[in-house]
């Protein structure tokens, strides 16, 4: 289904078209008529399959850019992916010049402040600085009509209940509540009974454990010593165009960094323990294809679309089987391929069978699999 299809601003048709998007995706095919008709909607939707867009799309073409005041707030969990949110809307609102700003904890609060007075019709917020901004009074929200929890169930996992029961009470005229998780705990199911207008729910999560276009290979390491050299080797053979290293600890992503910067180039790290505005600033060079190797703890597995990461290594065998899932799932985006490889040493592998499992295939060893195997 083409985006011509919709009712939607010549401007924003636009824009769509400068960003190579020719045809809706499922979710945004079912979420965009209902959006722009202002009805409640709760959508399980996963990160790749198209859901900011989604929701970026209506959203941009109900706003007035004449008007300076938020008429569309947008909760995410984390700061990365108020960046990417606000990053999309913004190009999405580009001709028709909409104004969407990334609100998060750790930067400079009166750059924040004078930024919203500048005039800001979507605002894409972290719940913690969201809700200082409404107790030192620094933002309107009284004039919201599009109201978004995204990566919902995330936020709850985060410990956020009574934070975003707080912000949709702030909320007390009438608006539109859009939710995106991609599951249904009972504390979602709750929410959406006392905030949300007779919602209508979407799934549109596929059955599949893993997208068909994304290969699981394994490679054995017979001495964990020699996990380096492995490594080395691997992302020389693979090649990759993007390539996202997981490991278990801060500490091992930056020996593993410094190992790698001296053998290869545009190689950086990422971890929780850095300063946000770094964080930022490597996650938007990687975005950018600035970085080609990006070594990385699990901060970087969830929710974040980086389109064209081609490989996923997991250095250090992920402690659980969804964080394995995570982690996977940040190559083979949008349809494209990707391969995911772990190292697997003695001492793990009996947490492949059970993997294998989960994903329902075959483990396909690189080279010679260790005996049994
Ligand atoms: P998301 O699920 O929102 O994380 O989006 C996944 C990726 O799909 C992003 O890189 C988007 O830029 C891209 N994308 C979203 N909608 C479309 C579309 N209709 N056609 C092509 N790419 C899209």
């Amino acid at each position: 289904m083409t985006f011509q299809t919709f009712d939607l601003d010549p401007l924003i048709l636009d824009a769509l078209r400068e960003l190579g998007y020719e045809n809706a995706t499922p979710v945004q095919e079912k979420a965009i008529p209902v959006i722009l008709e202002g009805k409640d909607l709760i959508a399980l939707a996963e990160t790749g399959s198209g859901k900011t867009a989604a929701c970026a799309i209506p959203v941009c073409n109900k706003v007035d850019p004449n008007l300076k005041h938020i008429q569309a707030l947008i909760v995410v969990p984390t700061r990365e992916l108020a960046l990417q949110y606000a990053t999309e809307t913004q190009k999405i609102g580009r001709f028709k010049e909409v104004k969407a700003f990334a609100l998060f904890g750790g930067e400079d609060m009166d750059m924040q402040r004078a930024k919203l007075k500048g005039g800001v019709q979507v605002l894409v917020a972290t719940p913690g600085r969201l809700i200082d901004f409404v107790f030192s009074r620094s933002i309107d929200l009284s004039k919201v009509e599009t109201l978004v929890l995204d990566e919902a169930d995330q936020m709850l996992g985060m410990g956020f209940y009574e934070d975003l029961e707080f912000i949709i009470n702030c909320l007390i005229h009438d608006h539109q509540t859009l939710l995106f998780s991609a599951t249904m705990p009972k504390q979602i199911k709750q929410i959406a009974k006392n905030h949300m207008k007779d919602p209508l729910e979407l799934t549109l999560i596929s059955n599949l454990p893993t997208p068909e276009n994304l290969k699981h290979q394994l490679t054995f390491c017979s001495n964990p010593g020699q996990k380096r050299e492995e490594l080395l080797w691997l992302l020389k053979e693979l090649n990759p165009v993007q390539c996202l290293i997981f490991a278990n600890s801060r500490r091992e992503v930056e020996a593993l960094y410094r190992d790698l910067k001296s053998k290869l180039s545009a190689v950086d790290f990422l971890h929780g323990g850095l300063d946000q505005s770094l964080r930022s600033v490597i996650t938007n060079k990687f975005h950018r294809g600035k970085i080609r190797f990006l070594v990385a703890t699990d901060i970087a597995a969830r929710g974040l679309d980086f389109s064209n990461v081609t490989h996923v290594v997991n250095y250090h065998f992920p402690f659980e089987k969804e964080t394995y899932t995570h982690r996977s799932g940040r190559t083979g985006r949008s349809g494209r391929d990707g391969v995911c490889v772990t190292l697997v040493t003695r001492r793990e592998l009996s947490k492949v069978g059970e993997l294998f499992k989960m994903l329902k295939r075959e483990p396909e060893w690189l080279k010679k699999p260790p005996s049994g195997h």
